[in-house]
């Protein structure tokens, strides 16, 4: 999970708590977090208020100076205001002074009312608000229990969001129908006025129930329908870096696109999937239970309890790179994550660089890439093979990076980035008398940037 309020550099620890499991108000065909009610037996969770003080007596003394907490479901509103004003009454008890707790909420967005939208206005959320595009795109997987269509409601939570000054950012999953419609699908998503958008693709296997459970992939299994193809999640993202570095580039961010500048400004990712090991996701499910990230909670993957007592986290060094091993000559580190199974950690962990010789070992972007994250591999990642997104990023990479190096090269000599090329075009026409300062452009005169695109159709946008 990324540090969703940094655009440069964020830094700390975040944790992601689940209050609810995987209980949820709508029944998105999609959802990878759905299948966790085999895990835990039927639908209906809820932590209790012993586990919840919990987490925050143990780990705030320990965390790093910055903690994000990543409320998730399932459907996290299911909890009820009194649970989060619970656990902001224990942040503040156990936080260590100068200690900065950021709380976000990933949210279906449809149970919002006014008095979620004070609550997270008083508490300063941030929220991660779920929208897979217009109407017609975003109902087609996304509905509720009932069966019925979910945007209205999405887009009723948004206003209450915008009523209360709450910031948000836009949380899109790419399926196998939206993927193919990346203009229609970027144009609505950045207009619903936040500065964070993130692009997620929906890879999820046909794994039976069991083998859910246990942990276990196996060999003859194939992807969902409703995951889109490699090439068209990289067409997606090149049609969207386009458009986001001809018009957003200074005042949109956009996950991946950010996380590439980290990487090369600060040779450090803020994402985990782009990152050199899975550690820095921990998971805590509503009953206290522990998993290096939500993606594989299971039984196999279950590193312990919060009750485990004082299970901490390690610091990184100075490259963001966590220490996995240690070295000749180094202490023994008993508190590594003491309390978890550190042996199933580091497994789990280390798995994200087993790659395959042959393709990741010669890739060029390897730095970039880190070989994505381990369960959009074959047999989630339990063999050395490439993810099933590999010709995608790589379209993605040979397209965008070397426009997102000039970008970070210029914010290093100038602490910003740079104007987008619309802005640029309109200043050249500014300058050669083309248009004069301050021109209204009209919407069906030719853009000013360059584009050969009615105005209404481009810059205006
Ligand atoms: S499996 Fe690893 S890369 Fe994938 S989401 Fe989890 S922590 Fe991130
Ligand atoms: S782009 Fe493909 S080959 Fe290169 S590191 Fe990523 S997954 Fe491996």
């Amino acid at each position: 999970m990324v540090n969703q309020s940094g655009r440069i550099n964020p830094s700390g620890a975040s944790l992601m708590i689940k209050p609810v499991g995987a209980a949820c108000n709508l029944d998105c065909t999609y959802c990878y977090y759905l299948p966790t009610h085999d895990v835990y037996g039927d639908r209906a969770h809820r932590m209790h208020d012993v586990i919840l003080e919990e987490i925050f007596r143990t780990i705030l003394p320990e965390y790093e100076d910055h903690v994000s907490i990543c409320w998730q479901g399932g459907e996290p509103t299911l909890a009820g205001i009194e649970f989060y004003e619970k656990a902001m009454g224990w942040q503040e008890k156990y936080k260590r002074p100068g200690q900065v707790i950021e709380n976000l909420l990933q949210t279906n967005g449809t149970l919002l009312d006014d008095e979620w939208g004070a609550f997270l206005s008083k508490n300063r959320f941030l929220v991660g608000l779920s929208c897979d595009g217009p109407p017609h795109l975003h109902d087609k997987y996304r509905y509720t229990v009932k069966g019925d269509a979910s945007s209205d409601k999405v887009l009723r939570g948004l206003d209450v969001l915008k009523k209360h000054g709450v910031e948000y950012n836009i949380l899109c999953v790419l399926n196998d129908v939206n993927v193919k419609h990346p203009e229609l699908v970027y144009n609505y998503v950045t207009k619903l006025g936040s500065r964070y958008v993130q692009f997620i693709p929906a890879i999820e296997w046909e794994d039976t129930k069991e083998d859910y459970v246990q942990g276990h992939a196996a060999a003859d299994v194939g992807l969902k329908k409703i995951s889109p193809s490699a090439v068209e999640y990289g067409q997606f993202l090149c049609k969207a870096f386009d458009m986001w570095n001809t018009h957003h580039r200074t005042h949109l961010s956009i996950q991946l696109f950010d996380v590439m500048l980290n990487q090369y400004l600060f040779s450090r990712s803020t994402l985990c999937i782009n990152s050199n090991a899975c550690h820095n996701q921990l998971t805590i499910e509503y009953d206290g239970s522990v998993y290096g990230c939500d993606h594989y909670v299971n039984h196999r993957w279950q590193l312990g309890h919060v009750s485990d007592r004082d299970w901490r986290h390690k610091k990184v060094d100075d490259t963001g790179m966590v220490a996995l091993t240690v070295s000749a000559g180094d202490e023994p580190d008993e508190d590594w994550y003491e309390g978890l199974d550190r042996d199933v950690f580091e497994t789990f962990a280390k798995r994200k660089l087993d790659l395959p010789e042959k393709d990741c070992g010669r890739c060029e972007y390897q730095r970039f890439c880190y070989g994505g994250c381990p369960k959009h591999r074959p047999r989630r990642g339990e063999v050395t093979e490439k993810t099933v997104l590999c010709e995608g990023y790589k379209l993605f990479f040979e397209h965008a990076m070397p426009t997102l190096e000039k970008i970070a090269t210029h914010y290093r000599h100038y602490g910003e980035l740079p104007a987008t090329e619309a802005e640029i075009e309109r200043q050249k026409q500014v300058k050669s008398g083309v248009i004069r300062p301050g021109q209204k452009v009209k919407p069906n005169e030719l853009c000013p940037c360059g584009s050969g695109m009615k105005f209404k159709k481009c810059c205006k946008n």
